[in-house]
């Protein structure tokens, strides 16, 4: 069983046994849009089912700001060099949600990386939990 790969297109990989009904490969590939990729997609099965839990917990819909991003297109948004949407991270719009109660039902459901944004959540599955915040972002974190 495919666990965990990288996909040259999301248009090019083969939804047969999708199994995770509030998200696609499209909205979690490469947004360059034809910049840098043909929509690379990076095809995780433990970041989609921690995702739906996600979904599940909060009973709403999430929207992804940002998916799996192509090493030059991550460079171009200034994305950190090591950064987890080189491989798959989700950067979860806010609008909508309480983002305490987001972040925390994210680490119920297995995320481990968290990036408070001020308009987003960043979430993976990083090895060594971690929490940052960007320029700006503290304040709307404040509790
Ligand atoms: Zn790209």
């Amino acid at each position: 069983m495919i666990v965990r790969m990288l996909i040259a297109s999301f248009s090019a990989f083969d939804t047969a046994g999708w199994r995770w009904p509030h998200f696609s490969p499209r909205e979690l590939a490469c947004r360059c849009g034809g910049k840098f990729c043909k929509g690379e997609y990076w095809h995780e099965e433990a970041f989609l089912d921690a995702l739906e839990a996600l979904r599940a917990e909060i009973g709403a819909p999430l929207a992804i700001n940002s998916g799996h991003r192509c090493d030059l297109w991550n460079a171009w948004v200034g994305g950190a060099a090591n950064s987890m949407h080189k491989q798959v991270a989700a950067d979860v719009s806010l609008a909508g949600h309480d983002r305490h109660a987001l972040k925390a039902a994210a680490q119920r459901t297995g995320f481990t990386g968290f990036g408070l944004g001020t308009n987003f959540l960043h979430i993976d599955r990083r090895a060594v939990p971690t929490v940052w915040l960007y320029p700006g972002s503290a304040k709307s974190w404040r509790t």
